[in-house]
């Protein structure tokens, strides 16, 4: 192993190659080159899980709510399958750097 291969930037890329499960019985989810997507994050970082409704803490993301009925009471929940923002490797790139550059406090 070569002193570079520790670098951040080289794990960053390591994983980000690692990190397509075709196997999944979702894949493909979004509609996105595989050349550029990333399953890393399918558990998106940014899903707001203190909000019993879900939330999206990324003012980039395209969720919405989606709204339902039970009990006569319209509820609602975050609802991310349009957004491919923790999918695309720009943005896996971006996510890994934020959760190095915190632990690196
Ligand atoms: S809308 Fe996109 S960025 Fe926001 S929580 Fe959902 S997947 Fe993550």
């Amino acid at each position: 192993m070569k002193a570079e291969d520790y670098s951040i930037e080289y794990q960053i890329e390591l994983n980000i190659k690692a990190a397509i499960y075709k196997d999944c019985p979702y894949f493909p989810c979004h509609d996105l080159d595989e050349n550029n997507f990333s399953c890393m994050f399918c558990y998106c970082p940014y899903y707001d899980r203190k909000s019993k409704q879900g939330g999206c803490l990324n003012e980039n993301g395209t969720g919405e709510y989606f709204y339902y009925k039970k009990n006569g009471k319209t509820l609602k929940i975050w609802d991310c399958s349009n957004c491919i923002y923790p999918h695309t490797i720009e943005n896996v790139k971006k996510i890994f750097r934020a959760f190095y550059s915190d632990i690196e406090k």
